[in-house]
């Protein structure tokens, strides 16, 4: 939860398309497609850990399936699609911050995440680039 949460605020730092994700064993990762960019570890360690620190509310909110069709750029996972055909979606709001469609389970407040820091950050490819991230408690 606490993972899985600080990877919508990692979405919300790192500009591009996600294309993968995974948590487990207290780390997560997120792949991102990002066009000739050079990313700084200390710099995302540091926007993290002001987001967390600064105690954002994360928050659910439903919206209709034709509301998400009409809004495209929501869905930051091109790997993942949304579920749709409920008639509603879920979409996890961190206010100002970060606002997607996501089915997972999340901490309420990004306070509760704790501490994190950059592990690394790997070339996958090109525009890939996987950032690992791990509890630095
Ligand atoms: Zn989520």
């Amino acid at each position: 939860m606490r993972m899985h949460t600080c990877l919508h605020l990692l979405c919300a730092v790192v500009p591009g398309a996600v294309t993968g994700g995974q948590v487990a064993d207290g780390r997560g990762r997120l792949d991102f497609d990002v066009p000739g960019s050079s990313l700084d570890k200390e710099a995302i360690t540091a926007q993290l850990n002001r987001l967390i620190a600064a105690g954002h509310r994360v928050t659910p909110r439903w919206i209709s399936d034709g509301e998400l069709a009409a809004q495209p750029d929501l869905v930051r996972t091109m790997s993942v699609k949304p579920p749709t055909g409920s008639g509603r979606v879920r979409l996890m709001e961190i206010a100002g911050i970060d606002l997607q469609p996501c089915g997972g389970t999340h901490v309420a407040n990004t306070a509760e995440i704790g501490p994190v820091a950059v592990a690394k950050i790997e070339n996958k490819g090109r525009q890939n680039r996987r950032i690992i991230i791990a509890f630095a408690a």
